[in-house]
């Protein structure tokens, strides 16, 4: 099946701009220097009647929903969730879960919840901070019709799987996913050994890189790159990036292959 992967967010835990800063890259003139928090959209449609074109069923799957998600959804004309799979529990990766509350009405309308798929450590995060949500005490009238579903090594979601790739984040053990020929693994500081076998024959990678100075819990682009070697997928693209990184003579530096992705790009993906 093929469908296609938009780069919500490229930027790291503070947005580019970064509140207070002045530096070349903050105040850049060009646009892909201007990102958003991390996330990615996966769109395709489901075969339909074949009889009538057209007629299969729009999907969509977002990664993440930091405190952007609102104004990403806007731009990108999200029109409608099917499932949101979260990496982990930080801010920047799950503050815009409350946005989700009008698609969400339309979802339950449509027949369920939202399901949120989340490990262990990140559901207790979302149960304490949305708690007017998830709690079985909860009567918030307009609160998010979503549902917690603990994330297994394979979920699928209307014909399409999403694979957990364990990836470390500093101490935490936290995932990303693999969907068809494409895989996602953001707030990387290491890759398990046992990821690699996960992460075979793909079309696109997406992987984070903070910046060039070490980070104890974020990749450097010189990491990122090793990695993106050992995996050898066609194209590796970049993303949770600081302000340290300008767009262009960043990607005239980098080799074959590998580039620094901006926010609204979008890729076609076999999934
Ligand atoms: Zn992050
Ligand atoms: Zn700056």
């Amino acid at each position: 099946m093929e469908g296609l992967l938009t780069f919500l967010g490229t930027g790291t835990s503070m947005g580019v701009p970064t509140l207070g800063c002045d530096c070349a890259v903050c105040t850049s003139a060009d646009t892909r220097d201007r990102r958003l928090r991390t996330s990615v959209l996966v769109r395709w449609n489901e075969p339909g009647n074949g009889a009538v074109p057209g007629s299969g069923q729009e999907r969509v799957v977002v990664i993440d929903t930091g405190p952007d998600f609102r104004e990403q959804a806007l731009r990108s004309r999200i029109s409608r969730v099917d499932a949101v799979f979260y990496t982990h529990s930080h801010a920047d990766h799950i503050l815009g879960l409350d946005d989700l509350r009008p698609l969400s009405f339309k979802a339950f309308r449509e027949g369920a919840p939202i399901p949120l798929y989340a490990a262990p450590e990140t559901v207790t995060v979302l149960e304490h901070i949305f708690a007017y949500t998830f709690s079985p005490q909860a009567t918030y009238p307009t609160r998010a019709r979503v549902r917690l579903q603990p994330v297994a090594e394979r979920n699928p979601v209307h014909g399409v799987d999403f694979l957990r790739v364990p990836v470390m984040h500093g101490e935490m053990r936290i995932a990303g996913y693999r969907f068809g020929r494409a895989a996602y693994l953001t707030d990387v500081s290491d890759i398990p050994e046992e990821s690699f076998a996960l992460l075979k024959d793909l079309d696109h990678l997406v992987l984070s890189a903070l910046r060039h100075k070490p980070h104890p819990s974020h990749a450097t682009v010189e990491q990122a790159l090793g990695w993106a070697r050992r995996i050898g997928a066609k194209n590796t693209w970049l993303t949770h990036i600081a302000h340290e990184l300008a767009h262009d003579a960043t990607n005239r530096a980098l080799p074959a292959g590998v580039a620094l992705a901006y926010d609204g790009q979008t890729l076609p993906v076999t999934l």
